[in-house]
């Protein structure tokens, strides 16, 4: 699989993440890793786990979800 941003841009890299948002193909440039807070049932409420997962974003979705914030 390609990046998706760099077939935008005319080059052919081959990708290496799959943004979680919108599903684009990203190569290492593009692909961003963010933290993510994991939640896990216990019991009646919720709790939060200790360490934060990841999700791995393309250039677009990171901008769009850090923008916003
Ligand atoms: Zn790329
Ligand atoms: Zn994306």
């Amino acid at each position: 699989m390609q990046c998706f941003d760099c077939a935008e841009l005319g080059r052919e890299t081959a990708a290496l993440a799959v943004c979680a948002d919108c599903g684009a193909a990203a190569c290492a440039a593009h692909a961003a890793a963010v933290a993510r807070t994991v939640h896990r049932t216990a019991g009646l409420g919720r709790s939060t786990a200790h360490s934060a997962g990841r999700r791995l974003l393309c250039t677009h979705c990171r901008h769009a979800a850090t923008a916003a914030a």
